[in-house]
């Protein structure tokens, strides 16, 4: 069995490297395509759903499928500093392959807008991290026009290599299930995601993988975005986005060109849901799959379910819904969601431990 120490090394054939570039990898990838087992029964639908759960990459998040190629492409140029604007998960990541290839990371937060997780995260990582009283687009917009005039690397998904190592997301579904999903639903902020699975799904159908693949040839692309951060539906860009779901409070998707040409291509359909449907989507995952996700990462399930309940998504369908982080990264969100289930507080004996046991079986 071939061990691979990434996802550069698993599909080099298929990305931008030679055999003398140095990998700058944490191991990425390879995360697990888990079958829903429970909600199909509890909705009552005859649909096959996976979830691609991309929070158990090295720091929590899809984003390091495309970082380990932005960093590994940026030290081969001889880089010495990356920077980002990011909601949280991009400067998480960023500042872990900076460390790691021995580079500085600028990032640019939204103060008081990124969730406590990724804060501690990037701040271990040892970043520099740049607080502005602006959101994501803004920091984005600036940048942007930073990169300019100071010599560092733009590691947002404008950056090509970013969507290069994200497409292998779907090289990894297509080899597990044999054959590309008949659905693919998943958030929509910057939309940089979304355009990196359609090019890997149309990359490896042409390679084929056998004869399963041929008949049932590519998904229909699913942008599921959250109800006030809705470019994508509105048709517009927005200024002032807002969303419990802080990874995708993005109104100006830096790649608005290549998602709508997803959405074309695919036959597919963008739409929004309510933070409630958002949280709603988060908490059945953990509460009857044991999958914890952030509330981002589940408005691809609140989207998935909803068109499955109106035979958009229709019956027999096979559907992946990529979970885009790990719910570990917003405790403050988790706290919130289970207000209402507190855990008791007993005196530590025998008797009231057995207590507690017997009066809540
Ligand atoms: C970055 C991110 C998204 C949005 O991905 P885009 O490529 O910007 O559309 C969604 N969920 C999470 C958890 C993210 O970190």
């Amino acid at each position: 069995m071939t061990r691979y120490t990434g996802l550069i090394e698993r599909y080099r054939k298929r990305l931008p490297v030679t055999a003398n570039t140095r990998l700058i990898s944490l191991g990425e990838g390879n995360t697990p395509l888990i079958q829903l087992h429970n909600i199909p029964k509890l909705i009552g639908k005859d649909v096959t759903i996976y979830v691609k759960f991309e929070g158990l990459n090295p720091t929590g998040s899809f984003k390091d499928r495309g970082m380990t190629m932005a960093v590994t492409k940026a030290v081969e140029a001889g880089s010495q500093a990356i920077i980002c604007a990011s909601t949280g998960n991009t400067s998480a990541s960023a500042a872990a392959y900076a460390v790691r290839a021995g580079i500085k990371a600028f990032v640019l937060i939204p103060e008081g807008k990124i969730a406590l997780g990724k804060l501690a995260q990037t701040l271990m990582y040892d970043a520099k991290i740049i607080q502005i009283n602006g959101n994501f687009d803004r920091g984005m917009a600036l940048v942007k026009e930073v990169a300019e005039l100071a010599p560092v690397t733009i590691v947002n998904s404008i950056n090509p290599y970013r969507i290069e190592g994200q497409k292998t997301a779907a090289f990894e579904i297509i080899d597990e299930l044999g054959y590309p999903p008949d659905f693919h639903c998943l958030p929509v902020g910057n939309a940089g995601n979304i355009t990196a699975y359609w090019k890997g799904y149309k990359e490896y159908s042409t390679y084929s993988q056998g004869q399963d693949a041929v008949c049932r040839g590519r998904p229909v692309m699913c942008g599921y975005q959250a109800a006030g951060a809705a470019p994508f539906v509105q048709g517009a860009m927005v200024d002032n986005p807002e969303t419990i779901a802080t990874a995708i409070r993005i109104g100006h998707p830096q790649s608005w060109d290549l998602a709508w040409t997803a959405q074309q291509e695919s036959g597919g359909w963008f739409d929004k849901f309510t933070d409630e449907q958002i949280l709603a989507a988060q908490k059945m995952l953990s509460q009857h799959e044991g999958v914890f996700c952030e509330p981002a990462s589940a408005t691809s399930l609140a989207g998935a379910l909803h068109d499955i309940s109106t035979g958009k998504i229709p019956e027999g369908s096979v559907i992946v819904c990529t979970l885009t982080g790990n719910g570990i990264k917003d405790p403050e969100i988790a706290m919130q969601q289970c207000a209402d289930a507190k855990p008791v507080t007993i005196d530590a004996s025998l008797d009231q431990v057995k207590k507690a046991i017997l009066d809540s079986l």
